[in-house]
């Protein structure tokens, strides 16, 4: 589909990427970029591409698909430094988590002679770096592309079958709706699974042998999603404000009818919710986007 596809940052997404596209024969020259020098050599000890750099600006020259996969507080400087070696014709995307700063941060700083398709692969896992990543990371899930207004049809379309060849379903969307609905589906749980994990840490100073002996209990599932990337989820909240905060205000609302609930024995209102959150998990595993093994299939035997 490419001549040449150049990765610049090469963690989890980024080298999930660099192994499905060199699986699907999706480029002839893979072209792997990272800020620091360790990363290059995992990545190159990992044979994720076919040449290797820290020079952003090397990495994109001649490339007719440049993605950005570092942390959404980076793609700014990024993007001024590829900016004046890209191609002409070539597309250029990105695969952060939050949309509209990252359009804010790189559109004006492309030159005009390039298609800027934004993505957000709605995949992932709590590792990070070259050696997290896996070719299956995409099957069956959403990518989502916010191209801005009057982007070039045929490379968006491009783009689209890219992302299907990776193995995902294709949405496209405006960068706001998608923030807002990326906020409530997982910029929230996340900050929620860092604040609980956080509160029993700090009681974990009277209580550490009973917290970690009694995690199986709920607690365990949070711990997985706090110990996401400190360094993306730090970006991800500074740069989806308005939407966090929006649907933050929403939750707690929710949270003081449940509080109150509690406190006024009102088991009507507890069950008919509990009832209601049950049948959500079983369409999400209906849709395909979980599975039904109890305990998450923690113990299944492979
Ligand atoms: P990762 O595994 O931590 O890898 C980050 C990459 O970005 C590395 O190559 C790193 O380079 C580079 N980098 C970090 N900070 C940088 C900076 N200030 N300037 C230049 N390069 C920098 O990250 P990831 O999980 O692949 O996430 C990458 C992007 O994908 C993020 O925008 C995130 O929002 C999005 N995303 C993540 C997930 C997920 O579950 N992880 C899912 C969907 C989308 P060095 O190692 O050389 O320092």
């Amino acid at each position: 589909m490419f001549q040449r596809l150049a990765l610049i940052g090469i963690g989890l997404i980024g080298s999930s990427i660099a192994l499905r596209a060199r699986k699907e024969g999706l480029a002839e020259h893979i072209a792997v970029q990272s800020r620091r020098a360790e990363t290059v050599a995992t990545a190159r000890h990992l044979g994720l591409g076919d040449s290797y750099t820290t020079d952003p600006a090397e990495a994109v020259e001649g490339a007719d698909l440049v993605i950005l996969c570092v942390p959404v507080g980076a793609v700014g400087a990024l993007t001024e430094a590829i900016a004046p070696h890209l191609a002409p014709g070539a597309t250029v995307s990105d695969v952060g988590s939050v949309k509209s700063a990252v359009v804010a941060e790189m559109a004006p700083r492309l030159p005009e002679n390039v298609h800027f398709v934004p993505s957000h692969p709605i995949a992932g896992t709590e590792h990070s770096g070259p050696e997290a990543g896996f070719a299956e990371l995409f099957e069956g899930r959403w990518c989502v592309l916010t191209p801005p207004p009057g982007t070039d049809a045929q490379a968006v379309e491009k783009l689209s079958e890219f992302w299907r060849r990776l193995g995902s379903s294709v949405e496209v969307m405006e960068p706001h709706h998608h923030d807002m609905v990326l906020a409530i589906t997982s910029h929230v749980p996340h900050l929620i699974a860092y604040n609980i994990v956080g509160t029993a840490a700090h009681l974990a100073e009277v209580t550490e042998s009973e917290v970690m002996k009694f995690a199986a209990g709920g607690f365990r599932d949070f711990t997985r999603i706090a110990a996401s990337d400190p360094v993306m989820w730090r970006d991800i909240f500074l740069n989806n404000r308005e939407a966090v905060l929006e649907m933050l205000g929403r939750f707690n609302e929710d949270l003081t009818a449940l509080q109150r609930a509690i406190r006024w024995g009102d088991g009507e209102t507890l069950f008919n919710l509990f009832t209601r959150t049950r049948s959500i998990r079983r369409g999400i595993i209906e849709a395909g986007q979980e599975t039904a093994d109890p305990d998450f299939g923690r113990h299944k035997k492979s």
